[in-house]
């Protein structure tokens, strides 16, 4: 049997200092409900879809309720699950009025033979399995308003330029999860970038830029500037590394300064080994993360943090007041 391991992030990028506590507690609930799934013999499947649900329905982070907004105001979203055993994944983007859209992505993977649908056939998809719609101002949160609010005013809304200079206030979810059956698989799920054009598609939901889960390697979920990820292939980049030989956090780290030196791109990943070794790293101000495993939840925000505190796993609590673990950087757990 192999030792269950999940982690989470909640996006990378500057994350206000108002919305740090909230973000930290975020991914420690994600990582609890993944966690308590994985514990009690589940798959790693499930623990994906359990802990990014938790994520989505928290309107701290930029994915579900709380996606942030295109220039005009709207709501479209990307997500993405994949099966590290068999390869398979399935996707969705530019989807609109989806509460959940880590279940739709679900679905398409397993009720298609497709790995990725988009826009109105995402949604005629949705309602052909059950999902129902919901009206986009359930989606929106008044954090997501301010800074497009925000943007607007100060910004020609040029994406690249807008990161690096100020970063965004919530962020891009994901989860890479290690079952006790030694099968690996990771899911992301984002409403993108603020002030995106309509139509964009970022990483994400593109399997080998925003992310990837191979039983034979392991997984990794990726966040930050989706043009730049895209291009250098970041998640490729890691998979392929590992796949060789380098170790999980020496992979992450030496992808992300590729993407740094070579399109000045930015942004954080979670990456599992498929013996269940944890590495993240990032290149930007702060990403919020969670882990949990052999009964131990680690989490962090801020470049070097490492708190690790018990996981009760018999009624899904965790035991108030962190302790810290210092020492650690922002690419070394
Ligand atoms: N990578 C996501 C995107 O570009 C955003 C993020 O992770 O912050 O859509």
């Amino acid at each position: 049997m192999t030792t269950p391991v999940i982690i989470v992030h909640g996006g990378a990028w500057s994350i206000p200092d108002d919305i740090v506590g909230e973000s930290r507690a975020g991914t420690k609930a994600a990582a609890r409900a993944g966690y308590a799934v994985l514990s009690s013999g589940g798959t790693a499947i499930d623990a994906i879809q359990a802990a990014v649900r938790v994520l989505e329905d928290d309107p701290c982070f930029d994915a579900g309720t709380g996606s942030v907004l295109t220039a005009n105001g709207d709501v479209e979203m990307d997500a993405v699950i994949m099966d590290g055993r068999t390869l398979e994944s399935g996707a969705v983007a530019c989807v609109h009025n989806i509460k959940n859209p880590i279940e739709l992505a679900r679905n398409v993977m397993e009720k298609t033979d497709h790995c990725l649908l988009v826009g109105p056939g995402a949604n005629l998809f949705a309602e052909e399995v059950g999902i129902k719609r919901v009206p986009t101002e359930t989606l929106v949160s008044a954090k997501a308003v301010r800074e497009l609010q925000f943007y607007h005013a100060n910004y020609d809304c040029t994406v690249h330029d807008l990161f690096r200079q100020r970063g965004s206030g919530h962020d891009t979810v994901g989860a890479v999860a290690l079952d006790v059956n030694g099968n690996v698989a990771y899911g992301t799920s984002t409403g993108g970038i603020s002030c995106k054009k309509p139509g964009r598609v970022g990483d994400s939901p593109i399997i080998g830029a925003g992310g990837y889960a191979d039983n034979d390697v392991g997984g990794i979920s990726c966040t930050g500037h989706g043009e730049s990820i895209s291009k250098v292939v970041l998640a490729h980049q890691v998979i392929a590394a590992m796949r060789t030989g380098t170790d999980a956090q020496e992979a992450a780290d030496k992808a992300l300064a590729n993407m740094a030196s070579r399109v000045d791109g930015y942004g954080g990943v979670i990456v599992l080994g498929r013996e269940g070794d944890v590495a993240l790293s990032f290149t930007t101000e702060r990403m919020s993360w969670a882990w949990a495993k052999e009964g131990t939840i680690h989490s962090g925000v801020n470049p070097g943090e490492d708190f690790r505190e018990p996981v009760d796993v018999t009624n899904g609590d965790v035991a108030n007041g962190d302790v810290q673990n210092g020492g650690a950087s922002n690419s070394d757990v």
